[in-house]
């Protein structure tokens, strides 16, 4: 397979460029053709020289793809599906809401952390998106130039695919790329320390932590994958964060009957994130089938809720987006088993 010129990190572009011997303005015009005019072919990019097409067309070329299925919710939340290189399939949400616009982009196809809860999760791991499959659930959605936020919810633990996913950001933010502003992304993670600190050092964007408990043991158990991380070392990195800006780390919080819904959970939370600048939200769970984990009934996460904001906090309940088609969070699962491997004989 060629290489991708779309999706690909501006250093690898640049060392491209170098390497056919052609003026570094070059990497410029690229991506301005591709992330400004979106061509689908390296033909279209007109103010280059026809030498200098032909070149990059011997070795390169510009794979992105449609959405092949899409799907509407009664409340308009959209859900597209998307082939991968490896011929597997991931899904994207899209979220209207008033006069945002928000785009729900998955950075793994499955997700290995296997949070209790979450149909992406009981997938387990099946690959990990590069950035030009990131990029593509932006670029390839019909209501593209709408979208007013991106936020890396879909499937997926984002910082298990770090380098993809600081290139596809980096991609999104840039000049030369997308131009979008950085207030405008939101990176939902589970936290693990040492991945977040690395992801922080390249990108400036808004963090969603999952937490789900305020305790570690538990917590350790309903998201399996954290095993082995620290809690406290987490809430360090986010205090340090969002003492610089309120707005740039809240928690999410799936809210599981008789699991996580006590008031003792939002006493010990409140506890936790005391002194902190930040909000969580309360997230429905949304039950699918093979799972035996119930909802927390509406009265009681309004109890919760309410007993967050008289310890100090500011919490909020999500609205349920998309559950009529399996796009509301925690449901995004492709049933399309990978293509097995063709094994050579030699
Ligand atoms: S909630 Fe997120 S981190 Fe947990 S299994 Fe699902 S996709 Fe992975």
């Amino acid at each position: 397979m060629k290489t991708n010129l779309f999706g690909l990190p501006q250093q690898s572009l640049e060392a491209l460029v170098s390497r056919l011997d052609m003026p570094r303005y070059r990497v410029d015009q690229i991506m301005r053709w591709l992330y400004r005019h979106h061509v689908t072919a390296i033909e279209q990019m007109t103010n280059l020289p026809q030498a200098d097409r032909r070149a990059l067309e011997q070795i390169t070329e510009i794979r992105v793809r449609p959405p092949q299925q899409s799907l509407t919710s009664s409340d308009k939340t959209r859900k597209y599906t998307f082939e991968t290189d490896a011929t597997d399939l991931v899904e994207t949400a899209l979220i209207p809401e008033g006069k945002r616009m928000t785009l729900c982009l998955s950075s793994q196809v499955g997700c290995r952390v296997g949070c209790r809860f979450c149909a992406t999760g009981a997938m387990r791991l099946r690959g990990n998106l590069s950035p030009a499959e990131i990029l593509n659930q932006y670029r390839s959605v019909p209501e593209r130039d709408q979208i007013t936020n991106i936020v890396y919810m879909g499937m997926g633990e984002p910082l298990d695919n770090l380098n993809a996913v600081v290139d596809s950001v980096e991609l999104l933010t840039s000049e030369h790329g997308y131009g979008l502003g950085n207030r405008r992304i939101t990176l939902s993670t589970v936290g693990k320390p040492e991945p977040l600190a690395r992801f922080l050092e390249r990108c400036d964007v808004r963090l969603a932590v999952s937490l789900h408990t305020p305790f570690q043991e538990q917590r350790r158990e309903l998201l399996p994958g954290t095993r082995g991380y620290d809690l406290d070392q987490l809430l360090r990195i986010l205090r340090d964060r969002a003492r610089q800006d309120a707005r740039r780390v809240s928690f999410e919080y799936v809210m599981l009957k008789d699991v996580n819904d006590s008031l003792e959970h939002a006493d010990a939370t409140a506890r936790l994130l005391a002194g902190m600048q930040t909000r969580i939200n309360l997230i429905p769970f949304h039950p699918w089938q093979g799972n035996d984990m119930l909802p927390t009934p509406a009265a009681r996460i309004e109890e919760f809720r309410a007993r967050l904001e008289q310890r100090g906090l500011i919490a909020t309940v999500r609205a349920s987006r998309g559950m009529d088609i399996e796009a509301a969070c925690g449901l995004l699962a492709t049933k399309r088993p990978p293509i097995a491997p063709v094994v050579v004989h030699g």
